[in-house]
């Protein structure tokens, strides 16, 4: 089966889509990608998530793309005796190291990191930023706030820390477990949560060791800072609006969404646009007007994909939420201004073999009637640098390796085929026809153009581009 579509669909896997049959449906709904998240979940279940997804993928034969996504270094206060307390605005408020039981007065704050990078004036955030508090002085262990916005205070919220850096890995113990997990399952991204700085995600690429592609979530005023750094280190990006706008004025996450695309369609990583895209649908049948709107608005700026979290996860309509987001979808890349705004969003060619070839399908698409692009590839390489180029025509990206197929998924408008090793340009010529007749991606008579790095099997060689029409296998002589 064959999706139509460009931009793609990722769904966040949890209590309300876990089952096979779900994934089933969710897959037949749209989705390309399935997350999961290891903020929640035993190590088992997601254990068995991987398993009904590689079933169902042997079932359909099309690669489906598996995210772990690692919870990072979330930031808690301690315990309160009796389990919460009402904080009123102007009233002092304290933090510290010690953990006897929290009152109206102070609570502990388990990390001597937060007290290091603490300067009076310094805002504090707790519950999802629902509680703000300003730091009139503080020390190593401790630190006197006053409460700006009040609200109830309970055991073990979250606290955010917007302006300040903290010299802390992004990687807790907790994140090493699951991520030596998640790779021994064979999952296909990793996604890094809280991430400051382009070295942050040199750590993660160090323990995930080539075994998977790296994703940065960029939910931190500092990761903004960092921005072209960690767009550089990643191998894909999420605008993880959750906490960025917890972090930051919510005022400017639509900005910085748009400048986080900019940044990744040039350096041609792949963008997901995340959270709260249809949040209404979590008890809702129907998105509301704003939120088809936000979709379509991160589709027409190009994203590569665009993500569901609590809607598939934990919500009453996953179907539905997979549904609607497709159709919008669907809908946008149907419109002819879709066509003018990503032609107007293409960056400009890097100076290499690679770029030149992949630059050079759009004129040639220009002049003759290309039904697909097909991207002879080992390591995704190629494809990547295709897709780039946003081209009208479906991107097929071949490739023997599975892994790299199924890493293909989160990427705009590539199709991802497993193919056999390619020895010779003829055998790989027929492939392309075949794959084309079969898969439907042209009629005889059709033009595709085809790139590949010759000699065959090594990665990053892109260096060669054939214009081939469609023929019958047997009449396929060139
Ligand atoms: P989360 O990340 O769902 O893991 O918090 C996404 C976000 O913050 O937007
Ligand atoms: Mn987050």
């Amino acid at each position: 089966m064959r999706r139509q579509r460009n931009a793609k669909i990722i769904a966040t896997v949890g209590p309300a889509s876990d089952s096979p049959e779900m994934l089933a449906a969710l897959f037949d709904a749209g989705i390309d990608v399935f997350r999961l998240n290891f903020s929640h979940g035993s190590h088992d279940n997601h254990a068995r998530v991987h398993q009904a997804l590689r079933q169902l993928e042997q079932q359909i034969g099309r690669p489906i793309g598996i995210l772990a996504d690692l919870q990072g270094p979330k930031l808690r206060v301690g315990r309160f005796a009796s389990d919460r307390t009402e904080l009123v605005s102007g009233q002092p408020f304290g933090f510290d190291l010690s953990d006897t039981p929290g009152d109206n007065n102070r609570v502990q704050l388990p990390h001597p990191e937060i007290f290091a990078a603490l300067t009076p004036g310094s805002s504090l955030l707790v519950n999802d930023g629902k509680i703000r508090l300003k730091v009139l002085s503080c020390d190593h262990s401790s630190a006197q706030t006053e409460v700006m916005v009040g609200g109830e205070i309970s055991n073990n919220k979250g606290v955010n820390v917007p302006d300040a850096y903290l010299p802390i890995s992004p990687l807790t113990d907790k994140d090493r477990e699951d991520l030596a997990f998640a790779l021994s399952l064979g999952i296909d991204w990793v996604a890094m949560s809280f991430v400051q700085r382009a070295e942050d995600m040199e750590e993660g690429r160090a323990l995930v060791g080539g075994q998977a592609a790296l994703m940065a979530k960029l939910e931190k005023p500092s990761a903004i800072k960092h921005l072209d750094g960690i767009v550089q280190a990643s191998d894909a990006i999420m605008v993880a609006r959750g906490d960025l706008g917890v972090e930051m004025p919510q005022e400017k996450v639509p900005v910085i969404q748009k400048r986080i695309i900019k940044a990744c369609r040039e350096a041609g990583k792949p963008v997901v646009v995340a959270t709260q895209m249809l949040e209404s649908m979590i008890h809702s049948p129907v998105p509301t007007r704003a939120e088809s709107s936000d979709v379509a608005t991160a589709v027409y700026d190009s994203a590569d994909a665009v993500m569901l979290s609590a809607e598939t996860a934990a919500g009453d309509y996953p179907i539905e939420a997979a549904t609607a987001m497709n159709r919008v979808i669907n809908e946008v890349e149907k419109d002819p201004l879709y066509k003018q705004m990503i032609d107007a969003s293409i960056p400009a060619p890097g100076n290499t073999v690679a770029d030149a070839i992949c630059s050079s399908l759009h004129h040639v698409a220009s002049v003759l009637p290309v039904a697909a692009t097909f991207t002879y590839t080992e390591s995704g390489f190629s494809s990547f640098r295709a897709a780039r180029e946003r081209p009208e025509a479906p991107v097929i990206g071949c490739t023997p390796n599975i892994a790299t197929a199924r890493k293909l998924a989160i990427v705009w408008g590539v199709h991802a085929v497993v193919s056999e090793s390619m020895s010779d340009v003829d055998t790989m010529v027929q492939n392309a026809i075949e794959i084309s007749l079969q898969g439907g991606f042209g009629e005889l008579g059709d033009i595709i153009a085809i790139t590949a790095g010759i000699p065959f099997g090594r990665t990053g060689t892109t260096n060669m581009l054939r214009l081939t029409r469609l023929k019958r296998f047997e009449d396929a002589v060139t």
